[in-house]
């Protein structure tokens, strides 16, 4: 098997904390190409994530500085390092493509102190030989953005990879300007995607895509591995993780943008952060990505798509799931078309949440959609309205103000008046949904304000006043102005305070 729990190759006490375990790079050839990221000519960090470094045992003190930004640039290898560029494929919006990481490399598997094993990765960091035309190369607006939103992410409990460093290249970019070279390091769980099994699928080595299943299974389900069918205990395994981390997206108005095969990691973790954003007034159609000119990644089509894409996982694993073609499509169909369900009684599950709703009632479905069709009409802000429906008076806020809403209200108040509890805790209740309502999102807005600062004026403080807020999302801002939809927005929710 290719995990082993001990580290080799660091040096003991190496006083970067390093401590790789190259699992992938031990599996065959063909799932990989050895490389070194290309060296870039004056790298400076620009963003360091120390808290993430001491989780992982590495040394925040030495890396914040100048021998974090030659690691993270990839101009020094740390110790133990084995760097290489996977191999994958991918359904991009529909299609299948070969891909792999044209702009990436694996550094390798840091053990942590408590023995947890996370890729290292850069983003940007020269070219591999899956670059096809590309450079290589990535702008410093959307690694920082990266960074942004996967710690927002982290931070509002939705499983995501992380965001180490971001370290200038002091090179240029160009794309339809010429723009600052910077370079992501990021943490996840693991690298395997879909796509990684699609690839080994197209390149018609069956007993390639059995190893990966076994890979996979020892990495991220190691308790399947008994199974009398392991390969249909994966495959069921990972539609329940991406039926847990769809519902999360939705129910913190998370819009992915990009959710092609590729960008779907087996450990469940959300990955590869483009054009994401967080809706802000309450749309299914809210779509942010340019490219996506059909809506194919809109909100409300997030469930259906992950559904997808793992039909496309369940075909790489046929041939495992049984000898017999037609029993194993049967098998795959069965777990597929058990992926709504699931989907729903997490959603289920996290709405009732966000609602203060501790018990179970067949109503509750409508209570929940006549809301965000309440929303969707009045072209009202998501995050904001279920964060306001925790506030002491709701009655009071302007927003409240509606018929149409009232009526809504009443019948929420006597749902929660049919809790056990309900009676003298209705402060539980706030406290519930204060802890399930976001009070702060990364919204678009402010995200490109801080892009902006960072990019034009070289000023990281805007950057850092948006993290120290949103790695407390569930806390009310000490600015609210941190809480505004965009100006934009701001109109008809103001024009409707009127109403
Ligand atoms: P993404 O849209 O970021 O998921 O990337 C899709 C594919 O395009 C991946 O295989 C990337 O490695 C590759 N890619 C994106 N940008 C570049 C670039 N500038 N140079 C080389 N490959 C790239
Ligand atoms: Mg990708």
């Amino acid at each position: 098997m290719a995990t082993h729990d001990h580290a080799s190759g660091a040096l003991a006490g190496d006083p970067e904390g390093w401590r790789f375990d190259n699992s992938y790079a031990r599996l065959p050839e063909m799932f990989f190409s050895r490389l070194s990221p290309v060296p870039v000519r004056s790298p400076r960090m620009v963003l360091f994530n120390r808290a993430l470094a001491e989780f992982l045992g590495l040394n925040g003190e030495i890396l914040s500085g100048k021998d974090g930004a030659a690691v993270f640039s990839g101009n020094r290898l740390p110790v133990g390092a084995e760097p290489i560029a996977q191999a994958y494929a991918g359904h991009q919006f529909g299609y299948f493509t070969m891909l792999g990481d044209g702009r990436a490399i694996l550094l390798g598997e840091q053990i942590t102190p408590r023995g947890e094993r996370f890729d290292i990765q850069f983003k940007g960091s020269g070219q591999t030989p899956y670059s096809r035309r590309g450079d290589g190369r990535a702008a410093l607006g959307p690694m920082l953005r990266e960074y942004i939103v996967s710690e927002a992410m982290h931070a509002l409990g939705v499983p995501t990879t992380r965001s180490l460093a971001v370290t200038a290249t002091g090179e240029s970019v160009f794309r339809e300007t010429e723009l600052t070279g910077a370079i992501l390091a990021r943490v996840a769980s693991s690298h395997i995607r879909v796509g990684t099994f699609e690839y080994l699928t197209a390149q018609g080595a069956p007993e390639h895509v059995r190893t990966l299943a076994d890979y996979t299974l020892s990495r991220h389900y190691p308790e399947l591995e008994p199974s009398d069918n392991p390969s249909l205990a994966l495959l069921r395994a990972v539609m329940e993780r991406q039926a847990a981390l769809v519902a999360k997206w939705m129910l913190v108005g998370f819009v992915h943008g990009v959710m092609n095969t590729d960008n779907m990691a087996l450990s469940g973790e959300t990955i590869d952060y483009g054009p994401c954003a967080f809706m802000d007034a309450y749309d299914p159609a809210t779509v942010f990505s340019s490219i996506d000119q059909q809506g194919r990644y809109a909100y409300g089509n997030q469930p259906r798509i992950a559904q997808w894409n793992l039909a496309r996982f369940a075909e790489t694993l046929a041939p495992l799931l049984d000898a017999n073609r037609e029993k194993a499509v049967d098998l795959a169909n069965e777990v597929l078309e058990s992926f709504p369900d699931a989907y729903r009684d997490h959603w289920l599950k996290g709405m009732r949440a966000k609602l203060g709703l501790v018990t179970i009632e067949n109503e509750d479905a409508d209570l929940i959609q006549d809301l965000l069709t309440f929303l969707h009409q009045h072209g009202l802000d998501y995050t904001n309205t279920l964060r306001d429906l925790a506030d002491e008076h709701p009655e009071r806020l302007p927003l409240f103000q509606d018929e149409a809403f009232t009526g809504w209200l009443a019948r929420w108040r006597a749902r929660l008046d049919r809790q056990p509890e309900s009676s003298g805790a209705i402060q539980s209740v706030r406290e519930r949904m204060r802890a399930n309502n976001p009070a702060v999102i990364p919204r678009n807005h402010r995200v490109e304000e801080a892009l902006e600062a960072a990019v034009l004026h070289g000023d990281m403080s805007v950057t850092h006043r948006l993290l120290d807020v949103l790695v407390q999302p569930y806390v009310d801002p000490v600015d609210p102005d941190y809480r505004l939809p965009p100006p934009a927005l701001a109109e008809p929710y103001k024009t409707f305070c009127g109403t």
